[in-house]
């Protein structure tokens, strides 16, 4: 196995050992980039002389005898929605081509005390709104598995730069199923983490009641790792909760004893395809093999769930992307024209057609008039779905499902259609309306070799139970093992 398609626990361990360094490391992952990121695109940046540098830093302090952080050496790959100093940051946006950060986000600061090599940013749907990476205004990635297919997005650089070996481990964001919907059709592990767990200081804000940051990996114990190094209070995001961090990676191979799932009738209806079903009821039953008790509960006001979000996402959205005017922020037309021509000219320029569309969605679902009928009616729902949970939540520990309704499917296939679209987010939504962690890891194949994910939900706060439940999975299988051809 080469050193690109080992785990981050791995590259520690072999550092540690010191039968690599992590010049080496940076160098197998930056001969793998020149390989495959032709293929694949999944990044928007990458400075080979800064990767060098870090990693170079590392082993000057390795050899100094001083402490090394808790990811010493290993390449992150970061979504370039996520501002880095220094390092151009464009939420994959024509608005933002040309943004440069005066300062770094939380978890990108809590990367560089861990001593991480920064590798590169990464390729996303335009500010975070699509399920595909499509929506990019520079490139479209490609799934690893099959390059004539979509990673999932909108994180769907980060995605792909795991499963195909160009990072071992990445960040991401959800907001909507962005982590664990690519993680799913890439045959990778994706966390998206209770809201409050991890700071969004220096995220660019999408829809603010819902964004978190969570990690990618290729299996449950280096996403346990990666999350360990970026969650935890940060008094520069008033929504992150000050919650002690448990050693997740300390607890993970503990199995739970007498594990109950709920297996929510409402995620396996309708548009659910037939393999993808299968591949997850093999897993439940898996479960069941280990001790785990299954457990029939409903969601009844899931269905309303993806409607709720597409009106509370783009409302946020719509406000959120005010500040892009092209005089406080982002590209300014060249053209002449008053200050109102001015603002929407450069608006009009530096937005794409999805953006462009959910923040009109958003100002007429908070325009008066309307906004009793469509805004305060989704919050309501919003309400219901988290009392859903509530009740389910007494009678079982977690709850499992599919990640998504199909395997990968092709580029160009649903990029005309945004309902079609926004359905393959029809099981990920819920949780982030409700706040609740979630979990996506792979479960099988399909007959063409596509990845089909798990999904496990689990209480506010209870990564740790995700992350043994998963585990406990994982141990027994060995999809996590696979690596694609690309
Ligand atoms: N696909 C969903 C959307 O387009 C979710 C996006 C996300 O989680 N950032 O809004």
């Amino acid at each position: 196995m080469s050193l690109t398609e080992k785990t981050a626990a791995d590259l520690l361990a072999l550092q540690a050992a010191g039968a690599a360094t992590a010049a080496d490391v940076a160098d197998a992952f930056l001969a793998a980039y020149r390989d495959r990121e032709p293929k694949l695109r999944a990044f928007v940046s990458l400075d080979e002389a800064d990767v060098r540098r870090q990693a170079a830093a590392v082993d000057a302090k390795r050899a100094a005898g001083q402490p090394l952080g808790m990811l010493a050496g290993v390449p992150v790959a970061v979504k370039d929605v996520l501002c880095t100093e220094g390092v151009r940051t464009t939420c994959s946006s024509r608005i933002l081509a040309d943004f440069v950060p005066p300062y770094d986000a939380h978890v990108v600061g809590r990367l560089r005390a861990a001593d991480a090599v920064l590798f590169g940013k990464t390729n996303m749907d335009e500010f975070a709104m699509g399920s595909s990476t499509e929506n990019s205004a520079f490139r479209v990635t490609r799934n690893p598995w099959d390059t004539a297919r979509v990673p999932g997005g909108s994180s769907g650089g980060s995605a792909a730069a795991v499963a195909g070996c160009l990072a071992p481990l990445a960040l991401g964001t959800d907001t909507g199923g962005s982590i664990r919907q690519p993680a799913a059709l890439c045959g990778v592990v994706g966390l998206k983490p209770t809201y409050g767990r991890v700071s969004r200081y220096g995220l660019i804000a999408f829809a603010s009641s819902l964004d978190q940051v969570g990690p990618f990996a290729h299996d449950v114990t280096d996403c346990a790792l990666l999350l360990e190094a970026v969650a935890g209070h940060d008094p520069r995001d008033s929504t992150c909760v000050n919650e002690p961090v448990p050693a997740y990676t300390r607890t993970l191979n503990d199995p739970v004893k007498g594990l109950r799932i709920g297996v929510p009738r409402e995620f396996f209806g309708e548009g659910l395809d037939a393999e993808v079903e299968a591949a997850v009821r093999a897993a439940l039953k898996e479960y069941e093999r280990r001790g785990a008790v299954l457990v029939d509960v409903s969601l009844p006001h899931s269905k309303y769930a993806l409607a709720a979000y597409y009106i509370v996402a783009p409302a946020e959205a719509s406000s959120n992307l005010a500040r892009f005017d092209g005089m406080h922020y982002g590209h300014r037309t060249k053209e002449k024209a008053d200050l109102v021509g001015t603002v929407a000219k450069s608006r009009g320029e530096g937005f794409g057609p999805e953006v462009q569309r959910r923040i009109m969605i958003g100002t007429y679902v908070l325009s008066s008039g309307y906004k009793d009928a469509y805004y305060v009616k989704a919050l309501k729902v919003r309400r219901l779905v988290k009392g859903d949970f509530d009740a389910a939540f007494e009678r079982c520990d977690v709850i499992a499902g599919p990640t998504t309704p199909t395997a990968a499917f092709r580029a160009g296939e649903k990029a005309d259609d945004p309902l079609a679209m926004y359905l393959s987010d029809v099981y990920t939504v819920s949780c982030n309306l409700a706040g609740l962690p979630g979990l996506s890891l792979p479960c099988g194949f399909t007959a063409a070799g596509l990845p089909v994910g798990l999904q496990l939900l689990g209480r506010p706060f209870a990564e740790e139970t995700l992350f043994r439940a998963a585990r406990m999975y994982e141990a027994a299988t060995d999809w996590h093992a696979r690596r694609p051809a690309v």
